[in-house]
């Protein structure tokens, strides 16, 4: 007999918890899994799922713009907000269900309960008071909105935690934030009919993608009628009757219905007992973990936003599902986070995998850049101005390419396509010898012959390596 009440506890039903228990019971574990919230975690309920609804809807503001060019009269559209809410809410309530199903069916034990580390191998329920032991913990808490900046008034605004369930549309919105979930909401709220200012602490939206991507998303969420107010935060918000009054930084005065913070994420360990387990925390609170996803305690583990990896549903999911494998299937399984494909779901979209052109040239010698810029083909009868633009990054020596950008129509789509191909280690020259379908707009990808520009570092002198020159 076990000296465990169990041999896996997993906190937290999300991405990461929930296959990390499913893969672990069918190599015949005992497992349970505590969620406090809902069944699915971040993704499934106030996540991606619900978010590209919302994306969906938005961009039916654009198709009955753009039917009109196609020979299509349209009576007035109306958009209801309630609706869609309900809509979502019912398919949210449908996955989460089978979710709950699936581990149901895998033998996993569910606790609708908060559940709190009190040692090594000791998780307390919150509800019911309970002691459970474990051989193993897997901690896949997630992480949770930062309320930042600290400013008066902070107390009346919301996050990504309670906008998809707003009582009605924002007739203004400010939304504070320069990140994909920022963005992703402007381009949203701005075509469902929000009056949308975005404000940014930086220069420009999306710190860390391809510069010529950022501006493209940048324009484009201009394009939409977004006010974007860059090097800008709100300094206070007051409460009016019926609305919020928010002072900016550059003196801007905003009545407004709602204003959300975007401004990140942070791993969510805060009372969660860890430190009664002698688990090292970071500085921002993220779980530490080796390459196994083991923390300094041998018997405890974390998975997914809560270890501040990559905050993304598929790399919790990987990483989930490499611990169980590796603890329970007896195969020891790592994750490759070398070029993980991503998107960001404004209107158009920025697919993308590998290095950003600014990357690239900081960490090889020779980078050939390929790049193009037009309006797809559908924009010439809708009349509609956006360009879809595209970037090859290639490593000018050995022809490797190092990454793939794209902004336009279905990038997200192409970007998971592309992504198994840089994964594989493919060359600009296979691209080049792919032939083209047509018309689409990734044509464009296997068509794009003659370098835009090449990126040479200058030969290193006794002061280190030269500045990267334009070569051409
Ligand atoms: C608005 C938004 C949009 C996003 N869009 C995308 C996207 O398009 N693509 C993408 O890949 N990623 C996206 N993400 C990120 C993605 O949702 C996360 O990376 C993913 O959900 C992380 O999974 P996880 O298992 O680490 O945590 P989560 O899915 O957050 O699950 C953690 C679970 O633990 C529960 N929990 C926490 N503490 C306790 C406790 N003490 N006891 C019991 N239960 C507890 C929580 O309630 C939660 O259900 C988005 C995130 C947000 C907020």
């Amino acid at each position: 007999m076990s000296a465990f009440d169990v041999d896996l506890f997993v906190i937290g039903a999300g991405s990461g918890g929930v296959r990390a228990a499913r893969i672990a019971a069918g190599y015949g574990a005992k497992v349970l899994v505590a969620e406090e919230f809902r069944v699915g975690g971040t993704c499934v309920i106030r996540g991606c799922i619900p978010k590209k609804l919302m994306v969906y809807a938005s961009r039916f503001a654009d198709d009955f713009e753009d039917a009109a060019g196609f020979g299509w009269t349209l009576a007035k559209p109306v958009f209801d907000w309630n609706t869609l809410v309900a809509a979502k809410e019912k398919e949210i309530s449908r996955l989460s269900a089978i979710y709950r199903t699936n581990l149901d069916k895998a033998g996993v034990s569910i606790l609708d309960s908060r559940a709190e580390v009190e040692g090594p191998h000791t998780i307390r329920l919150k509800n019911s008071g309970q002691e459970v032991s474990a051989r193993y913990i897997l901690v896949a808490t997630g992480g949770s909105p930062v309320l930042e900046p600290s400013i008066p008034g902070l107390e009346h605004t919301i996050t990504s935690n309670e906008v998809f369930d707003l009582p009605e549309l924002p007739r203004h919105m400010l939304i504070v934030g320069g990140g994909y979930i920022a963005v992703e909401f402007a381009s949203v709220f701005a075509r469902l009919g929000t009056k949308v200012t975005l404000t940014v602490r930086s220069e420009n939206v999306l710190r860390g993608f391809d510069e010529d991507m950022r501006c493209g998303v940048r324009d484009a969420l201009q394009h939409a009628g977004v006010d974007l107010k860059i090097v800008t935060l709100p300094a206070r918000i007051d409460k009016g009757a019926d609305r919020l009054s928010v002072t900016l930084t550059d003196g801007t005065l905003l009545d407004v219905d709602q204003v959300m913070l975007a401004t990140g994420r942070l791993p969510h360990t805060k009372g969660l007992g860890l430190e009664k387990a002698g688990v090292e925390l970071d500085q921002i609170g993220a779980v530490k973990v080796d390459k196994f996803s083991k923390t300094n305690i041998d018997s405890i583990y974390a998975v997914g936003d809560v270890t501040n990896r990559v905050a993304l549903t598929p790399v919790a999911i990987r990483e989930g599902h490499a611990f169980a494998d590796t603890i329970f299937g007896n195969k020891e399984t790592l994750v490759d986070y070398a070029n993980i494909a991503t998107a960001v779901f404004t209107t158009p979209e920025l697919g993308t995998v590998g290095l950003t052109e600014e990357q690239a040239r900081e960490q090889f010698d020779c980078v050939d850049i390929y790049a193009a810029s037009f309006r797809p083909l559908k924009a010439t009868l809708s009349g509609r101005q956006e360009k879809t633009a595209m970037k090859i990054v290639v490593d000018g020596t050995t022809d490797r390419v190092l990454g793939v950008h794209i902004f336009g129509d279905h990038a997200g789509e192409m970007a998971q396509v592309l992504g198994i191909a840089v994964k594989m280690g493919v060359r600009k020259a296979d691209f080049d010898d792919t032939m083209a379908v047509h018309p689409t707009s990734a044509e464009e990808l296997v068509t794009m012959r003659t370098r835009t520009a090449r990126y040479e570092r200058e030969t290193v002198g006794e002061e280190g390596p030269g500045a990267a020159v334009i070569a051409e």
